[in-house]
């Protein structure tokens, strides 16, 4: 064995990793959503103790196929683990300050045979994590080898006759293992990010955990909060998501003034029965529910948390569903205003596709980033079914009625459709990545786009009334 001390880091294939490579290597992570983020020393000096307690039944389980040849690329790596597990075997695990020893001696173990190894990171805390970063991948390494020799059928006869045992139980293992390490590079990666984050204030695409980072496009300005306070407050400061929240934020105001003011004035609203009232405030309702529930997903979603990020990235489909749902409701009801029984069977068939649109997000294939073209074309599907009853109508009252009936509602439509196009596509900050940071990318047009069907669509709501007064009147006045 080689007793000299190392003073430079190991080359990768055999121990630690350089930076740049640890960064690729954690695009490839997944995580446990809801896995508790190691924020404290003491989680830290915790992860230590099961991380050494494993370390034992693992290196017990490599020296059991121990006939394959370390060669020297391994040996020096391999001997360390096994002074870190005689060096820290005997201070059994329990208390903080237990578990603060086991940490000081498990450094300085390490740094005794690699100098430069943990020079990187500043308290005993950050040490300790990344020591456990590069033994991980020492022994997943390790036992990789140690799996390849038995598969090969270099094992000895004693495990020959355990082989269907072994063979369960160490893919069992195995699998346990890949799991936990990849949860303590997903925790570190995190942990960077918010350092960074509290360090700068706001930073870069390629400093976000890879599940935070959506848009390649947007370079700069992000935020990284450690937990719902500090992304409220970041409500009041400048970043990336600020026209995103405000836009959509003043635009409740916007839809309120229009409900409570402007609504009322007009000469509809006299004319309405309860049931026509319910409709426009189900649209108001729907309308306002949607803005919220975006602001909410903007203000949120540069929350630490992997679970929570996904969950308010539904709460804001689930706003855009009914939305579009309510949206499509008022112009069933208004072009079925004498044909009750029809009315009611659209108005069902849309609200359970609206339903669907509330639940699908919640479905983790839904949110994938390369499926964002399905989710436009599922909420545009939901929103082309405002056409249904344009077949009864041409049969009923022929083409040129229903064509002014839906002139209206059409303009409403072009201009989400045209917001979903931008927003699919990411023009035009796709064209010039990093200069549309904070104004002006497709999903601030996007919101624009949304604020102006909503406006859109109140106006063609009282045509569309307007004419269902005029046909009640003519055609079925029992309908007063
Ligand atoms: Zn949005």
């Amino acid at each position: 064995m080689n007793k000299e001390k190392t003073t430079m880091r190991p080359a990768r294939g055999y121990g630690t990793f350089a930076k740049g490579q640890r960064h690729l290597r954690q695009h490839s992570m997944q995580m446990r959503p809801g896995h508790p983020l190691p924020r404290l020393d003491s989680d830290n000096f915790r992860a230590l103790g099961s991380f050494l307690s494993d370390l034992n039944h693992r290196l017990d389980f490599i020296e059991s196929y121990g006939n394959f040849k370390i060669d020297t690329g391994v040996e020096y790596a391999y001997s360390t683990l096994l002074a870190v597990r005689n060096s820290c075997y005997n201070i059994s695990n329990g208390t903080l300050e237990v578990g603060r020893r086991q940490a000081s001696v498990f450094v300085e173990t390490l740094e005794s045979r690699y100098l430069n190894a943990l020079e990187t990171k500043e308290t005993l805390a950050e040490k300790v994590l990344e020591g456990i970063l590069v033994m991980e991948d020492w022994v997943s390494d390790l036992e990789t080898r140690a799996y390849a020799i038995r598969d090969a059928g270099l094992d000895t006869m004693n495990h020959v006759l355990e082989r269907p045992k072994v063979v369960v139980d160490a893919s069992m293992h195995k699998e346990h293992r890949a799991r936990k390490s990849i949860e303590l590079k997903y925790d570190s990666n995190i942990q960077e990010a918010l350092l960074r984050a509290k360090e700068q204030g706001l930073i870069r695409f390629e400093d976000l955990p890879e599940p935070w980072q959506v848009n390649p496009n947007i370079r700069s300005g992000y935020r990284f909060c450690d937990g719902h306070w500090a992304c409220i407050r970041s409500i009041m400061s400048i970043h990336n998501e600020s026209c995103n929240i405000w836009s959509h934020l003043l635009g409740i105001f916007l839809v309120l003034g229009v409900a409570f003011h402007f609504y009322p004035q007009h000469m509809n609203f006299h004319a309405s029965s309860t049931a026509d009232v319910f409709i426009a405030s189900l649209f108001f309702f729907a309308a306002i529910k949607c803005l919220l529930c975006s602001c909410t997903m903007h203000t949120m979603n540069s929350i630490a948390h992997r679970g929570l990020l996904a969950r308010y990235a539904c709460v804001d489909y689930t706003g855009i569903s009914l939305l579009v749902g309510a949206s499509i409701m008022s112009v069933e009801y208004t072009a079925l205003y004498c044909e009750p029984i029809s009315q009611i069977a659209y108005m069902a068939f849309t609200a359970v596709l609206s339903v669907g649109g509330v639940y699908l997000p919640w479905n983790p294939t839904f949110n994938r980033k390369d499926l964002a073209w399905v989710r436009v074309l599922f909420y545009v599907t939901l929103a082309m079914t405002c056409f249904l009853p344009s077949g009864q109508l041409i049969w009923k009252h022929g083409l040129e009625y229903t064509a002014a009936f839906y002139g209206p509602v059409s303009k409403s439509m072009l201009v989400y459709l045209g917001g979903a196009v931008i927003y699919a596509s990411k023009v035009p900050e796709r064209w010039f990545p990093g200069r549309f940071d904070y104004f002006g990318t497709a999903h601030n047009i996007w919101h624009i786009a949304v604020l102006g069907g909503i406006v859109t669509h109140y106006f063609a709501m009282q045509e569309m009334f307007s004419h269902a007064h005029n046909r009640a009147a003519a055609q079925c006045p029992a309908a007063y």
